[in-house]
């Protein structure tokens, strides 16, 4: 599966959720990639949120585009 195109409505989500907030567990998703993640929206433990600089840098990583290339059927 080719990676994710799209550029709008992008989030930074947690790739593991005891992985902590670093640039490492950073993924810059779409919201319909987000969404469709196995744990999103799923209770239990909440990572620490990102602060708005690893945000911004895991955007400029990203080349500000989704970097999901899951092949669940997701984009
Ligand atoms: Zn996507
Ligand atoms: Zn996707």
């Amino acid at each position: 599966m080719a990676r994710c195109k799209r550029t709008r409505n992008l989030e930074v989500h947690h790739r593991r959720r005891d992985g902590g907030n670093d640039l490492s567990n950073a993924e810059v998703l779409c919201g319909s990639c987000h969404t469709a993640t196995s744990t999103y929206g799923v209770s239990g433990t909440t990572p620490p949120a990102f602060t708005v600089a690893t945000k911004i840098a895991a955007l400029r990583r990203a080349g500000d585009q989704c970097e999901c290339t899951r092949s669940g059927g997701c984009h």
